[in-house]
């Protein structure tokens, strides 16, 4: 049997349930499909090179005692997605369900640590819904690079994470005493920078070697910030804040997420 597959059986079986209700609630507008469930260990070095890059907080600085990130993606579903192809702003149904989302990401998070508790374990949210630093033009604590770090998938366009179920939807996570994470890798520097240099890569970040954006890419995005050598993230930012002036995040517009890093 794999670490903790009793635990991990029960928070998956409580998440399904606690979406199946929320989508019961008729001023929830948003279909969902089912979620994906990822485990990383806060003792992996691959939080450490995030960390001195500058890429995202250490779980272990949220929360010390904390030895699992729980990282949950629910995704939209796919009508959702298509929906937010084309255009210059998003789609009513794509604001729609990042704001539903928000909310029901933090109801599963509840009903995890419920979950949790049910064992005596204990848990620390890692974040809050504003959570968004605009100098660093990024998200404090990030879940996108916790999934990854737990093998959820890789990352594509402005920082979008292609799970097996795609990448629209909601990523949200906690961090728990218990230890539920498979064993990680031990890596050399030079294969965490490695690992460093693809993300960027993948993420289309303007100034970062190999990378080349497409013309189709470059002409979806309304704000001009992607242009052959990659995306400028200021100038992406100033128009994610026009329409989110709280979350200012690529998220909001996700126009670019449909293409695959070339
Ligand atoms: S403004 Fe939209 S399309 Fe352009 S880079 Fe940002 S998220 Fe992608």
């Amino acid at each position: 049997m794999h670490i903790g597959a009793d635990m991990k059986a029960k928070i998956m079986e409580d998440v399904k349930e606690a979406i199946r209700i929320f989508q019961e609630n008729p001023e929830r507008k948003t279909k969902f499909g089912e979620p994906i469930i990822g485990y990383a260990d806060t003792r992996d070095p691959i939080f450490d090179m995030y960390f001195s890059r500058r890429l995202c907080n250490h779980p272990k600085n949220i929360y010390r005692p904390g030895n699992t990130v729980v990282v949950h993606f629910v995704p939209f579903a796919p009508e959702v997605t298509e929906s937010n192809r084309t255009g210059n702003m998003p789609s009513k149904a794509w604001t729609d369900a990042f704001n539903d989302s928000m909310w029901l990401s933090m109801r599963l998070n509840g009903v995890i640590r419920e979950s949790l508790d049910t064992i005596g374990r204990l848990s620390s949210g890692t974040n809050t819904p504003t959570d968004w630093d605009e100098e660093l033009c990024r998200e404090k604590w990030s879940h996108k690079l916790a999934a990854y770090a737990a093998g959820m998938g890789e990352f594509g366009p402005a920082g979008c994470l292609k799970t097996e179920k795609g990448f629209a939807g909601r990523f949200g996570s906690i961090i728990t005493d218990g230890i539920y994470a498979e064993p990680f890798k031990m890596r050399s520097n030079e294969e965490l920078e490695g690992i460093y240099q693809k993300i960027q890569r993948q993420y289309c970040q303007k100034g970062t070697d190999g990378v080349i954006c497409g013309e189709e890419m470059i002409s979806t995005c309304p704000a001009k910030a992607i242009s052959k050598d990659g995306i400028d993230r200021r100038v992406c930012q100033a128009h994610c804040k026009t329409i989110d002036s709280y979350i200012p995040s690529p998220e909001v517009c996700g126009k670019c997420f449909f293409y695959e890093t070339l």
